[in-house]
């Protein structure tokens, strides 16, 4: 294969064949083509896009550029979730266990934050000697005896992925529906499971800020999923603000024990129900949608999913006294308010820049590696459509020390609009499809 042509077929808008994609990555995987060249082809593919062929085939190839998980000896339908990533998304931790307490079985690998929005790995690791790097082995062995195990992903799963990722980040071609697409089924797909919940978010602190775009996106991976027999829900909700109050890998999982114990805010709950609802519907376990909530809301009333969420804890190495007695936790250095400089009511809240006050108090990375405080972040007191009296405060942060508290409160000040007209709160839920 001549590299050059390849990239000049993408860049004329050409159709690839799959044995050529297939050429084209595995020579990328075995470092024989070297990143500047992959960069041109991602840059091309971002202009001039893929045919639905061409992004079944880059899935198939990124599924094989390494090992795939077995859990074949795992009884029932093994269903997992995944989000687009956004700021305060921490239905997972949730989730996972609550589809499980219903009777679906629930394999599911999440990832590191990166950048404004969060990751479910990180946020897991905040609970005391919760061990996210399991080995294939124990994974599909808690899948099998407990039917939930939420881990990271191994290097031998999708390496194309991790490699193509990272140069994804570097080259401002993340924001493509073909290659985000290929990206995330490629993993899924490898982690060997029948059916799958997407988490389309919407909004300024994703993404995909159009609709359009995250409709795109939701139909995509829904048809190109289905060519590999997976079945899937794509739905799109909002991210035009954070999702619940918490922002901060602790401070997350805080309040989904909240919601784990029958309370938390209202929109978290909302989208967790719905898409877990989903999740027990494409299992098979409820055909009506409607029951499939009633039957969750009835796990979280009778402590069923919260003692499923300990058990995977302790299962993983964690502590559980910290879940069943969540103020055990050690407190930051400082906790600090932030109060309006006006009166009036919250327009709107730029996410992405409270994604990006977040890492500024060490809750999120710009780079893989960078350390992360488990112990800071942000709880809102004011959301969109919420009244504000001038001085009254709108977020508390928790920090590590006064710089990093003064460039979040300068960030999180210019995120919020306020103004003196009454405003229609966003849908949480845009489409089902
Ligand atoms: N999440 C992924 O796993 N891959 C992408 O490309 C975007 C979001």
């Amino acid at each position: 294969m001549i590299i050059k042509e390849f990239i000049n077929k993408k860049k004329k808008g050409l159709e690839h064949t799959k044995y050529e994609i297939k050429e084209f990555i595995a020579k990328y995987v075995d470092g024989k083509v070297p990143d500047y060249q992959v960069a041109a082809w991602l840059m091309a593919v971002n202009f001039q896009g893929m045919t639905k062929n061409e992004i079944v085939g880059l899935t198939d190839v990124m599924v094989h550029s390494g090992e795939t998980l077995d859990l074949s000896g795992t009884e029932g339908f093994k269903v997992d979730k995944h989000s687009t990533g956004g700021v305060g998304d921490k239905v997972s931790i949730i989730l996972a266990p609550l589809a499980q307490s219903a009777g679906c079985q629930v394999p599911m690998i999440s990832g590191r934050g990166l950048g404004h929005t969060g990751g479910t790995l990180d946020k897991l690791e905040s609970i005391p000697g919760f061990n996210v790097n399991l080995t294939e082995q124990d994974f599909a062995n808690y899948i099998k005896q407990y039917g939930l195990a939420m881990g990271g992903q191994t290097e031998k799963l999708v390496p194309a992925d991790s490699k193509l990722y990272s140069l994804r980040d570097v080259t401002a071609t993340v924001r493509s529906i073909p290659l985000i697409t290929a990206s995330i089924l490629s993993k899924k797909i490898a982690e060997d499971i029948d059916g799958l919940v997407m988490d389309v978010k919407t909004g300024n602190g994703s993404f995909m800020p159009e609709l359009s775009g995250s409709e795109e996106l939701a139909n995509t991976l829904k048809s190109v999923g289905e060519e590999f027999d997976l079945d899937i829900k794509a739905i799109i909700t909002d991210m035009n603000q954070p999702l619940g109050k918490a922002v901060g890998n602790w401070l997350e999982v805080k309040e989904c024990i909240e919601v784990l114990d029958g309370g938390g805010p209202e929109d978290l709950k909302e989208v967790t129900l719905d898409l877990t609802a989903w999740m027990v519907v494409l299992s098979g376990l409820e055909k009506n949608y409607t029951k499939a909530k009633e039957k969750l809301q009835e796990k979280l009333n009778n402590g069923e999913a919260k003692e499923r969420f300990i058990q995977m804890i302790e299962n993983q190495g964690g502590d559980s006294s910290y879940i069943k007695n969540p103020d055990k936790y050690k407190d930051p250095a400082h906790i600090r308010t932030v109060s309006s400089q006006e009166e009036g009511f919250v327009q709107s809240i730029d996410t992405y820049k409270v994604g990006m006050a977040g890492v500024e108090l060490g809750a999120g990375r710009l780079e893989l590696g960078n350390e992360i405080y488990p112990e800071v972040g942000i709880v809102f007191d004011k959301k969109i459509g919420d009244y504000v009296a001038a001085t009254e405060h709108i977020c508390e942060i928790h920090t590590r020390d006064q710089e990093s508290f003064k460039r979040a409160r300068e960030k999180i000040l210019d995120a919020f609009e306020i103004g003196e007209n009454k405003v229609d709160l966003p849908p949480r839920i845009y489409d089902t499809v």
